[in-house]
């Protein structure tokens, strides 16, 4: 890695990432067109902090606002979702190596009274050309770095696999569950997939990284605090990005 280039650190929401501001030394606030960037330090190593704002509009813009001025080596996008499965647990982490736009999809015809079923619908990616369902990737070399600091985690357990990404915050259990059952969505949020597409178009690597704050099908209401543990694990990832640049 190019030590002169920083690690590009996003959350949505302020205690997404009042953490990082307390670990991080030398701290600069920069706004740019109303986006937060807070450039500074940690272990020697320059890391720029971001609040992209909440939903994929918003992180799109604090995405390409954040490389095109601070040309990060890579960027790690982070915070909260829902899961989609009875098995993930608020606590528990996705470490997303793929993700898809549950935000985009095609419904079947129907007439005038007939209704909207929303289970019906297809997901896609709108292109020129040829529509399909495109799955966007992380780079491979991070969810490994990921995967290795797993052993750093006592709160819940982490698991690799797809993210879903859109404006909406689902809370019908049969929509979650179709989600999970026809995509492999293991958890839904709103930011990920506009993350993974800028840094694609910008050749940037990548890694989207959640941990579960709720989930509808269990009855387990939002809780924010799980934001700490996954900063905190996050910053273990640091640590260990920046080892291998001084090795
Ligand atoms: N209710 C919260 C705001 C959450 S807004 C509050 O008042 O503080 C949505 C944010 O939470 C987004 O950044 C999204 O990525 C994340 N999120 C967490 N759980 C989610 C879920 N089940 N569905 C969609 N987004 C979720």
């Amino acid at each position: 890695m190019d030590n002169k280039r920083p690690i590009l650190l996003q959350g949505a929401m302020e205690v997404e990432i009042s953490y990082f501001k307390e670990v991080i030394t030398d701290l600069e606030e920069i706004t740019i067109y109303g986006y937060e960037f807070f450039k500074g330090n940690f272990e020697g190593y320059p890391i720029i902090v971001s609040k992209t704002k909440v939903g994929l509009i918003e992180a799109s813009i604090a995405t390409f606002i954040g490389i095109t001025n601070f040309n990060p080596i890579l960027v790690i996008n982070q915070g909260t979702a829902g899961a989609c499965n009875k098995t993930m647990h608020i606590g528990d982490i996705v470490i997303g190596d793929k993700c898809i736009n549950i935000n985009s999809f095609i419904t079947n015809a129907r007439e005038e009274k007939q209704g909207s079923i929303s289970l019906d619908w297809e997901l896609l990616t709108f292109k020129d050309g040829k529509d399909e369902l495109i799955e966007l990737n992380a780079n491979e070399k991070l969810c490994n770095i990921a995967i290795k600091c797993s052993n750093s985690y006592n709160v819940g357990k982490i698991v690799t696999g797809t993210i879903g990404s859109g404006d909406v915050w689902d809370k019908e259990v049969d929509r979650i569950k179709w989600f999970n059952e026809k995509y492999n969505v293991l958890c839904e949020e709103m930011e990920t997939i506009s993350v993974y597409t800028v840094c694609k178009k910008l050749d940037i690597s990548v890694i989207g990284i959640r941990v579960i704050s709720d989930n509808e099908i269990l009855k387990e209401s939002f809780d924010s605090s799980v934001t700490l543990k996954l900063q905190k694990f996050i910053m273990e990832i640091c640590k260990e990005l920046i080892k291998e640049v001084k090795e």
